[in-house]
């Protein structure tokens, strides 16, 4: 793929939001493809080989999140997914079965060059295998000996905070949802503890944010789980 020609695949049945899309992102250089179903957009997926993928949840002949689980037994492209405000659960589900954003319709061009923007860059720059350091602000994660610093003050992170920090900052731009959180850091059995989660969020950002009230790296996704960024 190139930098500056992004291979696009819309996945939607509504015609105008397609139009929309594909002039939106058209307009910002992207190669666009398009299907209005289930079946078709497996198959373009699959032929197209696009570098994201924007789905929306509502499809005749099937349903998106379903869509998402076949998709990711071969493919890890970023999807972000068009989801009815009314429908909260949806979304969740679909970003539990590995969709990576999501946008409340209706949304303007301006939010979808964001998100678009946020999943090319995480695709395109994955951190490379190998490197064992993430940082963010003035802040080191260092994996390998699985310390924490802030400008060299090492800081003190209870094991959960710690996990919860990887987990979150390995994946930047990415929702994360409260139950993914829960499996990863607290292992299987915890399922609607979501508390446990807020918790430790509230005490990690004590820690690691300049400003807890005002998180800039560890952000919360009313409702739904946390995003990490990392300017
Ligand atoms: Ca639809």
């Amino acid at each position: 793929m190139s930098d500056l020609h992004p291979r696009t695949l819309i996945i939607e049945d509504d015609a105008t939001i397609r139009h929309f899309v594909r002039l939106t992102l058209a307009s910002e250089g992207h190669e666009v493809f398009e299907a209005d179903g289930f079946q078709r957009g497996l198959i373009e997926a699959g032929t197209r080989r696009p570098d994201v993928i924007v789905l929306d949840l509502g499809l005749p002949d099937g349903d998106g999140v379903a869509l998402i689980r076949e998709l990711r037994t071969w493919s890890s492209v970023p999807v972000v997914v068009l989801s009815a405000r009314s429908a909260e659960a949806d979304k969740i589900a679909a970003l539990d079965a590995g969709a990576d954003d999501y946008l409340v319709k209706p949304f303007g061009a301006g939010e979808l060059m964001a998100r678009m923007r946020a999943q090319l860059r995480r695709h395109l720059h994955q951190t490379p295998s190998g490197d064992s350091v993430i940082r963010f602000g003035d802040v080191e994660v260092d994996l390998i000996k699985r310390t924490v610093s802030r400008s060299g003050e090492a800081l003190h992170l209870t094991p959960i905070e710690y996990k919860l920090l990887v987990s979150l900052a390995s994946q930047p731009d990415r929702v994360i949802t409260h139950s993914q959180l829960l499996k990863t850091v607290w292992g299987p059995g915890h399922g609607d503890d979501t508390h446990y989660v807020r918790v430790h969020m509230a005490n990690l950002r004590k820690k690691v944010e300049r400003s807890p009230s005002m998180p800039k790296h560890l952000l919360t996704e009313a409702g739904v789980g946390y995003r990490f960024v990392l300017a």
